[in-house]
């Protein structure tokens, strides 16, 4: 049998772990060892309303199985009073999961400012406010875990979600300079884009596939990424009912043309086919990367381009 991964003396901090996935999350580590803060708004899934019914209900849920627990009622744009909650009950933070989030789906045509904005503040600001609060303990102490949410319809598109899919895909890019800014410190930051049956998902999914997709199912996934032997950081995983796997960027292998008048629209056109051609791909992993390569291709003669 695989050794139980345990986190006995750390705290996790789960934001939005009133229901779903933060309330799968929440009471797993609170099962494993870890002291948790329960954070949630208790609003609706298109993100009215608060209540503190949400984080209560998880927080006893935690404490009834012999695990500790507390709650907090701040919306993630108040990231700080989250952590200041981890800090005043426990004394520390080691682990930042930022999972909550809320739905505002219309098509392009009818999105409104309003729609837009919300979407951005509790994904991008909410996910940002928490963990730039947890930063100086996790750097003052050479140790952190971030895990960042995601969704495939940041990474592929959704009809509908505009402002999710923006919000979703910017938690890509946050994650991956975190991971850089983190590594010297031992500041491990992934992001995961989850499948799971939830209320945000359970009018969009037929009955037997939502069985399917239990968000205990998403768990063990984080529980890896975010457990003191892990080593993996920057990386982007896709998770749900049992199956997970890792992405990357994949880069054709391009077309070089030469910087001089030669150079046009049409010049590009006549050799499209390189420029997507993936048969013999790279896989970059920095800003840097691109340069190397330009650099490599620049010392090729013209006629091997
Ligand atoms: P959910 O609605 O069950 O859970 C989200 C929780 O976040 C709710 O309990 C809600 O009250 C809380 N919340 C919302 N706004 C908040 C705020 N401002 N501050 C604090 N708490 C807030 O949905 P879920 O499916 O469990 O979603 C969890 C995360 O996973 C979200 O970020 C969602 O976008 C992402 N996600 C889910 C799926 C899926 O298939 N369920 C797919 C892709 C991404």
């Amino acid at each position: 049998m695989a050794e139980q991964l345990r986190y006995d003396g750390q705290v996790v901090v789960v934001t939005g772990a009133g229901g779903g996935l933060g309330r799968a999350y929440a009471t797993f580590f609170g099962s494993r060892g870890a002291s948790v803060v329960v954070n949630d708004l208790g609003g609706s899934f298109k993100g009215e309303g608060n209540s503190t019914k949400a984080a209560d209900v998880v927080v006893n849920e935690i404490k009834a199985a012999g695990g500790k627990a507390v709650a907090n009622y701040d919306s993630v744009e108040n990231g700080e009073r989250i952590i200041e909650t981890a800090i005043k009950a426990f004394g520390r933070i080691d682990v930042l999961i930022n999972n909550a989030g809320i739905l505002r789906d219309i098509s392009f045509k009818n999105i409104k400012d309003e729609d837009w904005d919300l979407i951005i503040k509790v994904h991008v600001k909410g996910s940002y406010k928490c963990a730039r609060a947890a930063w100086p303990y996790f750097r003052k102490q050479k140790y952190g875990r971030v895990i960042n949410t995601a969704s495939a319809a940041g990474l592929f598109g959704s009809f509908g979600q505009t402002n999710y899919s923006a919000a979703k895909l910017a938690m890509v890019g946050f994650t991956e300079t975190l991971a850089k800014e983190g590594a010297k410190y031992n500041i491990l930051c992934n992001v995961v884009a989850p499948i799971a049956a939830s209320r945000m998902t359970e009018t969009i999914m037929p009955p037997d596939v939502l069985k399917a997709l239990k968000p205990d199912w998403v768990v063990p996934l984080v529980a890896v990424l975010v457990h003191k032997s892990n080593t993996e950081t920057g990386s982007i995983f896709e998770a749900g009912g049992g199956h997970m796997a890792k992405l990357r960027w994949e880069r054709s292998s391009g077309l070089l043309l030469k910087a001089d008048d030669s150079y046009t629209p049409g010049a590009i056109l006549k050799q499209w086919n390189k420029v997507t051609d993936f048969s013999n791909p790279q896989y970059p992993t920095g800003p840097n990367d691109f340069l190397t390569l330009l650099e490599d291709s620049m010392k090729m003669n013209p006629s091997d381009r």
